[in-house]
């Protein structure tokens, strides 16, 4: 059950600069009869995975002191990427690009064992910042190839979950990457064939996909518990309460995150009259808010709060100064940190996450 609450913003001022107009200036720029108001869908922003693995690279940094080597984006966010270059991370592609010996975390969109093995080649050092969501999909896999299962795989071929993923049991797995592949795709035994999925795609779609799939094959097992994360469901479900209320959607999230993406597409199917994704506030164009009265704002779940903060004190200087939040969901999930920095978090005394590691909220999100 939705739940709303209506609050006046107070809010720091923005550090993106922004265009200098007078109100007046602003209200013909943006002219709409009646009332402005935002809706502000919860949850929304950082998960329980994305929080694990931004602290992970930030107490590497703090305790293994730079540079720290990170394969791949740490999460898909370009800010949360470059204040971590800020403070001495260096993103790369592949491990080839790390000095042998050196530190290398590896992303929350989790790795194949290749890449665990090339790393060992190596010499490095790793952290493995894997969501535990997206580990347990690859232990499924890993599980169901031993039983000699066909697995379809729906994801999107070329995202780095699904190639971690794909990885696991190469030869036993297809991907589908939407509805449309689920029938024109060919599997060797229908009988033995189950599956699994990334963790950020559309609740809906991905059901259509199954749907599609199993009218072709009855047997398909579904998985053992569901792959697409609480995060990515609970963030999908605020923004379909927002919706279709919503002359606007504004979705903070960066263009190579899936779940960010898909909450654009979620919003635009269920009644948003526009939805846009925006890196940041300053991205925000004045045109789209021409005869707009209510905006709905989300982000994505690699999204730190203080950039939804400035998109909604940019809204407030141009009239939507009420902000009501519509909760559909409670989140209080959190996950250990890597094992190798509770180790050296132990070792070095530091309790600042708490007992055992355990997380809250990440110097990058405040
Ligand atoms: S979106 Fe889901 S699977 Fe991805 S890091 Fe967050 S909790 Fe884990």
């Amino acid at each position: 059950m939705a739940t709303s609450s209506t609050v006046q913003v107070s809010l720091p001022m923005p550090r993106i600069p922004r265009s200098r107009k007078t109100p007046a200036e602003i209200a013909a720029a943006a002219p709409v009869p009646g009332e402005r108001s935002v809706l502000l869908a919860a949850p929304r922003g950082y998960c329980a995975g994305v929080d694990r693995a931004v602290i992970a690279v930030e107490k590497a940094l703090e305790h293994y002191g730079a540079p720290v080597y990170v394969r791949k984006q740490i999460v898909h966010n370009l800010h949360v990427v470059s204040t971590l270059e800020a403070r001495g991370a260096i993103f790369v592609e592949e491990n080839d690009e790390v000095p042998e010996g050196a530190l290398v975390v590896f992303s929350a969109h989790g790795v194949s064992p290749a890449v665990v093995a090339s790393a060992a080649d190596r010499g490095l050092r790793t952290i493995d910042a894997t969501c535990p969501l997206v580990t347990k999909v690859h232990k499924e896999a890993v599980r169901f190839a031993k039983d000699d299962y066909e697995i379809l795989l729906i994801g999107h071929e070329g995202h780095e979950e699904v190639e971690g993923t794909y990885g696991e049991a190469p030869e036993h797995t297809q991907i589908v990457n939407n509805p449309a592949e689920a029938d024109t795709i060919e599997v060797s035994n229908p009988d033995k064939l189950i599956w699994l999925s990334q963790t950020t795609l559309s609740v809906d779609e991905t059901m259509e996909t199954v749907r599609r799939l199993r009218a072709r094959f009855p047997n398909l097992q579904d998985p053992p518990s569901d792959d697409i994360c609480y995060a990515t469901t609970n963030r999908q479900a605020a923004i379909k309460a927002i919706a279709p209320q919503s002359d606007l959607v504004i979705v903070v999230g960066s263009s190579n995150s899936s779940n960010s993406v898909r909450l654009v597409e979620v919003a635009l199917e269920h009644g948003a009259k526009a939805a846009h994704r925006v890196d940041y506030a300053s991205e925000v164009d004045e045109s789209w808010l021409v005869g707009v009265g209510t905006v709905g704002v989300t982000s994505g779940a690699s999204v730190p709060e203080v950039l939804v903060r400035e998109v909604l004190a940019l809204l407030a200087d141009y009239g939507y100064g009420t902000v009501e939040e519509v909760t559909t969901a409670q989140e209080d999930i959190l996950f250990s940190l890597p094992k190798e920095i509770r180790a050296k978090l132990k070792e070095a005394g530091d309790d600042s996450r708490g007992p055992g590691g355990r997380i809250t909220v990440s110097d990058i999100s405040s």
